[in-house]
């Protein structure tokens, strides 16, 4: 019997364990992939990109696709996302705040920026890519996750006043986009972390022909393409939010989708027996407190796949079926307690 006849998940979405869940994935794949009778070949690679780190595990007719697919997330990361790149367009997004000229976009970035504030207004700012000022100064990028340290050096939160003066310059509705160019109020910074690993599935898409099939993963962000070669549906492992096992359970999806999943366990650090995580609630600048523990949403868009999952995160169970409804999104939930919901149903 074949693993995919055991039914066990592809990946475990989990940004601690992803090079296990990386390595679990090559070796079910190479069964899924193996010689089909259509010259299909199966390529793979494993790199660090934006971060963290990427699986691209694609079978097709054609060339090798994986090593162009590395290559679009490393120059995205490098000249368009990356706030730390200076050579990205947010970087220098981020470097017009305050003056009065603003700064013009690129068509992809304004589209891009257009979308994400859109979906800041309709999640009443729960998702808000203005939240840069905060994410610094709670260091979020230097943390060593799990461990009681940023950059090397013990972690220590910052104060109510320091928080007070960052969320000043945080709030979408505080950004001006006019004839193609965008105003940031001084001392404004714009961070994309939180739809990123989803820009990138689309554009991996993009490149993607009928013969393509497989899964790319990108952090917590994954896309499956095209039909396994047993003409099934594609198992997607969600992780334990709660530690206590590998795989909570896994869900099934059919064709090119997105899958993303937000929680507290992926990135956090401890302070005094207290853990604070890398998902703000940009209301109050503290590491969002919500009833959910784990929030997985199946789009077709990688973009809002993951602006969903974090968003939904902070909202909590009851906003969050509300705004997955309003944009045609499947949505799984873990709470707090345990228990589970949405419109998926989990594979235990
Ligand atoms: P994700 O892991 O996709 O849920 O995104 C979390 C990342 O997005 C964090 O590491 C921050 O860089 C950024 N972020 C944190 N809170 C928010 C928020 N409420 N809205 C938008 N971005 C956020
Ligand atoms: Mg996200």
């Amino acid at each position: 019997m074949s693993s995919d006849n055991e039914n066990k998940p592809y990946i475990v979405i989990n940004k601690k364990t992803i090079f296990t869940a990386a390595l679990v994935m090559l070796v079910f794949a190479a069964s899924f992939f193996a010689w089909n009778g259509n010259r299909s070949r199966k390529y793979d690679q494993t790199a660090f990109v934006m971060g963290t780190v990427f699986n691209v595990s694609l079978a097709t007719n054609g060339e090798d696709p994986t090593p162009e697919l590395i290559n679009i997330g490393n120059e995205l990361d490098k000249k368009v996302l990356s706030w730390r790149s200076e050579s990205s367009e947010i970087a220098a997004i981020n470097s017009s705040a305050g003056s009065v000229e603003g700064y013009e976009l690129s068509e992809d970035m304004e589209a891009l920026i257009v979308q994400c504030l859109k979906m800041s207004a309709q999640t009443d700012g729960a998702f808000d890519i203005t939240v840069g000022a905060l994410t610094k100064l709670w260091d979020i990028d230097g943390w060593a996750s799990g461990e009681n340290e940023a950059d090397g050096a013990e972690f220590v939160p910052p104060s109510k006043e320091e928080i007070d003066e960052a969320l000043n310059v945080c709030g979408y509705e505080k950004v001006k986009v006019e004839d193609h160019r965008i105003y940031l109020p001084y001392g404004m910074s714009l961070d994309l972390g939180a739809v990123g690993k989803g820009i990138y599935l689309d554009k991996c898409k993009d490149t993607f022909d009928n013969n393509v099939s497989g899964i790319v993963s990108a952090g917590g962000s994954i896309l499956t393409c095209g039909k396994k070669p047993d003409g099934g549906k594609w198992n997607i492992g969600i992780n334990d939010p709660f530690g206590t096992k590998d795989i909570y359970g896994s869900i099934e999806v059919d064709g090119e989708i997105c899958v993303s999943t937000s929680g507290p366990y992926e990135r956090f650090v401890t302070y005094e027996g207290v853990k604070y995580h890398h998902i703000l609630d940009p209301h109050t600048g503290y590491p969002a407190d919500t009833d959910l523990s784990s929030v997985t949403i199946v789009s077709q868009s990688g973009l809002i796949s993951d602006a969903l999952s974090t968003a939904c995160f902070v909202l909590g169970e009851k906003g969050a079926y509300e705004i997955a409804e309003e944009y045609g999104a499947e949505i799984y939930t873990i709470s707090n307690d345990g228990s589970e919901g949405g419109t998926i149903t989990l594979r235990h």
